[in-house]
């Protein structure tokens, strides 16, 4: 009899798992469960701990506290070669004396997988990553991008129930890591292995992951889909380090209603539990491609509008950003997209500033947000 998919343990579990090099907690107190079959990036800035978090999956370093467990058993004492895992590094690590197709069977040679099994399993793996025909080549012979589908060729032909792959398109350039990305994403749907993903490029995790996780210091300070978090951030953190953001003083007043500091009124999504945060000195997000520019500030904005002048607008083709001066003293960063030639303000020009409530979301003061636990999604 199947099991229904729900009752399946999570493919990876992480509970109150800490990781101290001497006076360093690399690692703070994590929980985490990542599904089967689920991609899963670990993002955040350098020294935040996902390295560290991802070799503790693999094995390679124990945890001062906590549990690690893997489809359910609790792996936390074990050695990497005897975790159902494997790891591609940044480095790629492949023999260099060994060809593309010796590279991939290794491990199943040295599991002693029948030989007739191996070429069809490896001939696979590489067929999967589009390097079909580069089976006798040596590393040196091929690109960082084909070296890199080799190590994932590599990795992936042991079938391991969770691949970690830490940075492993750091030592490639812009163009192949976005086609990179688009791929490997095709891959891991295809093989519905679980991928533990870390980086601190966040444009590949929100365009590869289910779901990702933004760690700080240590902590995990959001934790969901990556429109969840990169719309409804929960901290200031989380907001500025996935992509650019305004953050606004607001205050409430008596009745409940959020204002500017030039006293307009401003108004945010209630959706969800953000608008449950009564502190006198909240603050509102608001990412610069959602802001609406309009050339003058005799517009009747109303609500969720501001006036300004234009300190800078550079030109990107794609966009224009401005940097606007605001009535209050603070400035705005917006970007706008497939403006006529028309609609597009000067430096020095009066304009105003207009989005809509859903795109606005409440954060925490400074003093709430910090020591902040990690929301449970
Ligand atoms: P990066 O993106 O730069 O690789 P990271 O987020 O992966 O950073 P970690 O490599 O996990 O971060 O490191 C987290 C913290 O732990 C850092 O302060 C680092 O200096 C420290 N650290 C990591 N490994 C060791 C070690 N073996 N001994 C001492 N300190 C360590």
């Amino acid at each position: 009899m199947t099991e229904p998919l729900d009752t399946a343990p999570p493919a990876v579990t992480l509970r109150h798992v800490t990781k101290a090099f001497a006076e360093t907690r690399a690692v703070d107190d994590i929980d985490l469960d990542l599904g089967q079959g689920e991609f899963f990036a670990l993002l955040g800035p350098s020294g935040c701990g996902k390295t560290t978090t991802l070799r503790m999956v693999g094995g390679f370093e124990l945890p001062t506290e906590g549990r690690i467990l893997l489809g359910g058993q609790d792996v936390t004492m074990l050695p990497p070669y005897k975790r159902d895992v494997n790891t591609v590094f940044q480095s790629y690590a492949l023999f260099p004396h060994m060809t593309v197709a010796d590279n991939v069977a290794f491990g199943l040679r040295r599991k002693g997988v029948a030989s007739a099994d191996i070429t069809r399993r490896s001939e696979r793996m590489l067929d999967l990553v589009g390097l079909a025909g580069f089976a006798k080549r040596r590393p040196h012979q091929l690109s960082g991008g084909q070296q890199q589908r080799v190590a994932l060729a590599r990795a992936l032909v042991n079938e391991p129930k969770v691949l970690l792959l830490d940075e492993p398109m750091g030592a490639l350039d812009a163009k192949i890591r976005k086609s990179m990305q688009i791929e490997l994403k095709k891959i891991q749907q295809e093989v519905g292995i679980t991928f533990l993903y870390v980086t601190h490029d966040q444009n590949e995790a929100m365009s590869m992951a289910d779901r990702l996780a933004v760690m700080n210091g240590g902590r995990i300070e959001d934790i969901g889909a990556p429109q969840r978090v990169y719309d409804r951030p929960v901290t200031q953190f989380v907001a500025e380090f996935l992509g650019s953001c305004n953050i606004l003083p607001v205050q409430y007043d008596a009745a409940g209603v959020l204002h500017l500091p030039d006293g307009s009124p401003v108004l945010v999504a209630t959706d969800d539990d953000y608008h449950a945060i009564t502190a006198s000195d909240a603050r509102v997000g608001l990412r610069p491609e959602k802001l609406v520019v309009t050339r003058g500030d005799n517009v009747d904005g109303g609500v969720n509008s501001i006036r300004g002048v234009v300190r800078t607008a550079t030109y990107l083709g794609a966009s224009t950003d401005y940097e606007i001066e605001t009535s209050w003293g603070g400035v705005l960063k917006a970007f706008a997209q497939n403006l006529a030639d028309e609609h597009r303000a000067q430096p020095g020009e009066r304009v105003t500033v207009t989005w809509s409530a859903g795109h606005g979301f409440i954060l925490p003061s400074v003093a709430e947000s910090s020591g902040e636990a990690a929301p449970v999604t």
